[in-house]
């Protein structure tokens, strides 16, 4: 993918090759005493580019991750914060294990036992590495991270910067957990705002009432499900889950799912929605828009042929393969990619990481100014008329930002003016067909720019 982009810009090739690989990686192997025996975990910690610092991505609990994976998806971090302008390198890590076999008291000491390894080799540093949540970790591992971090080095008054993505009472940020599943309904918003895009797609109108798929109902997942059905009125006709899929035509109540699911550890038997095990035959179900939500590799070149969504949301990393992709867009189907779609998450942590260097919640200043200035509006408004306003027109007037507020902004602004900004590429030159290539091409023009005027 990265090749068709650079070919369609005529990138330098030595520019190239620098910037397709991983500067560095770190694999370490360290014991943790599990139940009286000694265990050895063995993880990765990846970095793409270190155009800018630190590097950025997520950490991965999962039985199954190996070096190659860990290097892939440090490079598509690169390419996500280079599409929405977050001022980070690309990194990525992963440790090999599979969390539900180990209790919490377990899991922290191998998740501190793990920071220590890489704060040795500066792998996680507030200025050179920042990790963040990803598959199998979240709030509380980035928590244990800090905390570990923070006791190695306590003169460091920036060391809760190290990760993000933690809770918002141990200097995270409210909206953080939420983040990757807003995005992607931001970015979905803004594709529908541009109906010479939506009829590439062979759809028409806005997100409402278009029937949606969604593979995973985790972290990522479930919020842009539950976002897209409760605000912008999407039905979500099927949700697809490990062990199977359940469909429901009227649109299936994404809370009520998920309390199912924490209630009975599965879908099967949700009231109202028929469940088949077959959960990766769900993937061609007939709909408007598919969102793969859980992991890689998930539509290949064996089942691509036969998914009939006309819009892919790539939400998870690399779901759709390299000939998986070459098939949808033969067919006209239209994929929103990856490292824009789910680039919600590391905007917001970069959001975190910009509070917990300034050591001040956003909005704090502000707040009382506005009040105050509204106060005066409101006076000056009711002077000018002679009578006095609503109070539901004066409460408006006086509700400042809050941090959600705040950060929810941010994000939206974020997503609308990536989108922009790679559709333009999209439709501006016939050497980029499609979305992906638009957006890789949009990345690597302002990586190599970096390059070029830093020295490589
Ligand atoms: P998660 O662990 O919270 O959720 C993954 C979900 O997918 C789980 O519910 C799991 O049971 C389900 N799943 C696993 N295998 C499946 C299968 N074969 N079929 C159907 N469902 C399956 O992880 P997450 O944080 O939601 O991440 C999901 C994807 O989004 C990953 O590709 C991740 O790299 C990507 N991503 C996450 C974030 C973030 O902020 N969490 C940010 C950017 C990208």
């Amino acid at each position: 993918m990265f090749d068709r982009a650079a070919a369609a810009i005529g990138l330098d090739p030595g520019l190239a090759a620098v910037m397709k690989h991983c500067r560095a990686v770190y694999q370490v192997r360290f014991p943790v005493r599990i139940r009286g025996q000694i265990q050895v975990f063995v993880g990765w910690r990846a970095v793409h580019s270190e155009h800018r610092l630190p590097t950025k991505g997520g950490i991965r609990y999962a039985p199954v991750v190996d070096q190659d994976e860990v290097e892939a998806l440090a490079a598509l971090m690169s390419y996500k914060c280079a599409v929405v302008d977050v001022p980070f390198g690309g990194s990525k890590g992963g440790l090999c294990l599979d969390p539900a076999q180990y209790t919490a008291d377990e899991l922290e000491a191998i998740t501190r036992a793990f920071t220590r390894e890489l704060a040795r080799r500066q792998f996680i540093s507030p200025s050179v590495n920042v990790p963040a949540p990803d598959v199998g970790t979240g709030p509380r591992e980035m928590a244990w991270m800090a905390d570990e971090y923070r006791r190695l080095f306590p003169s460091d008054i920036n060391a809760m910067a190290c990760v993000t993505g933690k809770p918002a009472t141990q200097s995270g940020i409210r909206g953080r957990v939420e983040a990757t599943g807003r995005g992607v309904q931001y970015g979905l918003r803004e594709f529908f705002r541009h109906p010479e895009d939506v009829a590439r797609a062979g759809l028409t109108g806005t997100l409402a009432g278009k029937r949606v798929v969604v593979q995973g109902m985790g972290n990522v997942g479930y919020h842009a499900a539950k976002f897209l059905s409760e605000e912008d009125g999407a039905r979500v006709v099927c949700v697809i889950e490990r062990n199977g899929a359940v469909f429901a035509s009227d649109g299936i109540n994404i809370e009520k799912l998920a309390e199912y699911r924490r209630e009975t550890g599965g879908l099967k038997g949700f009231p109202g929605a028929r469940f088949d095990p077959d959960g990766a035959a769900a993937l061609e179900a007939d709909c408007d828009i598919l969102v793969p939500a859980a992991l890689e590799n998930q539509i290949t070149a064996e089942n691509a042929p036969r998914v009939r969504a006309r819009l892919v949301a790539e939400a998870a990393n690399g779901p759709v393969t390299f000939e998986a992709d070459e098939i949808l867009r033969s067919r006209g189907v239209v994929v929103v990619p990856d490292f824009y779609l789910n680039a919600g998450g590391v905007t917001v942590s970069y959001f975190e990481w910009i509070k917990n260097l300034s050591h001040i919640r956003f909005g704090r200043m502000e707040r009382r100014i506005h009040e105050l200035r509204a106060d005066r509006t409101v006076a000056a408004i009711e002077a000018a008329v002679g009578q006095p306003l609503q109070p539901e027109m004066v409460a408006g007037l006086r509700a400042g930002a809050d941090e959600l507020d705040v950060i929810r902004s941010g994000l939206d602004d974020t997503m609308r003016r990536a989108y922009q900004e790679v559709r333009e590429v999209w439709h501006a030159c016939g050497r980029t067909p499609d979305l992906r290539t638009a957006a890789y091409v949009v990345a690597i023009r302002k990586i190599a720019r970096s390059y070029q005027e830093m020295g490589v």
